[in-house]
């Protein structure tokens, strides 16, 4: 398996897809989601009206557009949880959003795909916890799909990157 974390700007990322931490609307947001539509350009927010019309995306879920004027050829648009103090099962709910991207991952049969830290910016869900939470599913997506070559975890700031380099060593050697 080919799991590289880097510190960078996950809209220069040339991969089949690159994840994007949306919200349900799907109409756009400010973090990674206003970065991405500005670097995609106009026909990505038409396309994600179109999705609106159809019901947006839920939370967990994910929905794929094309990636437009990005190096990427698709976005994969995941909602993750909104921090509510942990007990409102936001863990499981962010397992789900990994889930949810990599079942689009098979089923359109992307080889590669870059994300960024799904719900650790405006959704507050501490970074500590969320790390091991997307390693563990993306490490189970290597296992279970062969089509998978590379997938890449793109922190925008290198404490951000430390913690999940942290988070990947523990996984590694469990006590
Ligand atoms: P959420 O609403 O799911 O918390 P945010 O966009 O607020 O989503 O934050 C998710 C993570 O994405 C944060 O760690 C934030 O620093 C990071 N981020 C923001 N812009 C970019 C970018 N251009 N490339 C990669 N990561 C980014």
């Amino acid at each position: 398996m080919k799991l590289e974390l880097i510190q960078g700007d996950i809209t220069k990322v040339a991969a089949d897809a690159i994840v994007n931490a949306a919200n349900s609307s799907l109409l756009g947001g400010g973090g990674v989601d206003g970065a991405i539509h500005r670097a995609a350009g106009p026909e990505l927010l038409d396309e994600c009206r179109r999705l609106y019309a159809q019901g947006g995306c839920p939370t967990g879920q994910a929905r794929i557009t094309k990636g437009y004027r990005l190096p990427a050829r698709h976005v994969i648009h995941t909602v993750g949880p909104v921090w509510r103090g942990g007990n409102q099962s936001e863990e499981a709910t962010l397992a789900r959003c990994y889930k949810s991207v990599f079942a689009l991952v098979e089923a359109n049969g992307l080889r590669s795909v870059a994300f960024p830290s799904i719900s650790t910016g405006i959704y507050g869900f501490p970074i500590t916890r969320a790390a091991p939470i997307a390693l563990r599913e993306i490490q189970a997506a290597f296992a279970r799909l062969p089509q998978l070559e590379k997938v890449t975890v793109v922190l925008f700031s290198s404490p951000d990157l430390e913690v999940y380099q942290r988070a990947l060593t523990q996984l590694s050697t469990p006590e």
